[in-house]
């Protein structure tokens, strides 16, 4: 799982990893073939942008913190991967810089995280649920969950404290963030506690953990809807890039051709590296004054 706090990790180093990339000639014909579909509903004024030549692209090998090796392509300049930001798979979310969405089936749980940003809004319709109740909710349940008319809600684009986005449904249509959370009546509130500790004493396996706290600090602060938390089902895949090997530009480049002066690397990317230098520089400085102090003792 990446770190809590997004991009609070060690540096990726460049070093050789095991293993060897892959056959030039093989990803060459793979990309070119899905490069041709996507050209096809892109027009071609565009396609530098959006579907460049495979001769745009460097090669990268990369190490996960989960220990899976992958390649990667990147394109314009040679940024390191783990400086770059990657997309969750299909149309995922941005992952913060330096991390790689890598699902394993011992994952675990999707966390808890806190809500730091709301984002963007979108309503979504549905149809009204059938009368029938679905293979998972007996008679009684359904009648107080099921939606008997056509209804639309409101579904929020959220970013966490981990740093990944998910989306939580708000409590009306007309609700904005500035309203803040609803809290439940504080006498139906004191009741749902007592009632939640009895069920929990004689079920202790009713929920894992996780859950448990959950609902207990749901309670604990009056019932907010919606939550001030979401679950994360990024954090369980999300890995952080721990070492990276060049392997090359897609298509080997005659030094000849070469820009004499490379374009330089994006602004963001630049400031991230100051910083890193910077945290290095201090680190160094610390080790060499309790050196110094130990020469000195
Ligand atoms: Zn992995
Ligand atoms: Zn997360």
């Amino acid at each position: 799982m990446a770190d809590r706090a997004a991009g609070m990790h060690l540096p990726a180093t460049a070093r050789r990893l095991p293993g060897r990339a892959r056959r030039r000639t093989d990803v060459l014909s793979e990309y070119e073939e899905f490069n041709a579909d996507r050209r096809r509903r892109i027009p071609s004024a565009l396609w530098p942008f959006f579907a460049p030549d495979a001769d745009q692209y460097y090669r990268w090998r990369v190490q996960l913190d989960c220990a899976c090796i992958k390649e990667l392509m990147t394109p314009g300049d040679r940024t390191p991967p783990s400086e770059r930001r990657w997309r969750a798979p299909g149309d995922g979310e941005a992952l913060p810089p330096g991390q790689l969405y890598c699902r394993h089936e011992d994952s675990g749980h999707a966390p808890y995280r806190d809500i730091v940003e709301w984002g963007d809004r979108r309503e979504v319709s549905f149809p009204a649920d059938p009368a029938e109740p679905p293979e998972w909710a007996d008679a009684e349940v359904w009648a107080l969950l099921r939606h008997d008319e056509p209804h639309t809600s409101a579904f929020w684009k959220v970013t966490l404290d981990c740093g990944h986005v998910e989306e939580v449904v708000a409590p009306t249509l007309d609700w904005k963030p500035d309203h803040g959370p609803r809290l439940a009546d504080p006498s139906r509130v004191k009741q749902m506690t007592v009632e939640f500790e009895q069920l929990l004493t004689s079920n202790p396996t009713l929920e894992p953990e996780y859950q448990r706290e959950h609902t207990r600090r749901m309670l604990a602060s009056g019932w907010p809807v919606p939550s001030p938390e979401r679950q994360c089902y990024t954090c369980p895949h999300a890995r952080v890039i721990v070492a990276y090997q060049h392997v090359g530009w897609f298509t080997p480049r005659n030094e000849a051709l070469k820009p004499a002066c490379p374009a330089p690397p994006a602004r963001d990317v630049l400031e991230r590296r100051l910083r890193r230098a910077e945290a290095e520089a201090d680190r160094l400085r610390t080790q060499l004054t309790r050196y110094d102090e130990g020469q000195d003792a």
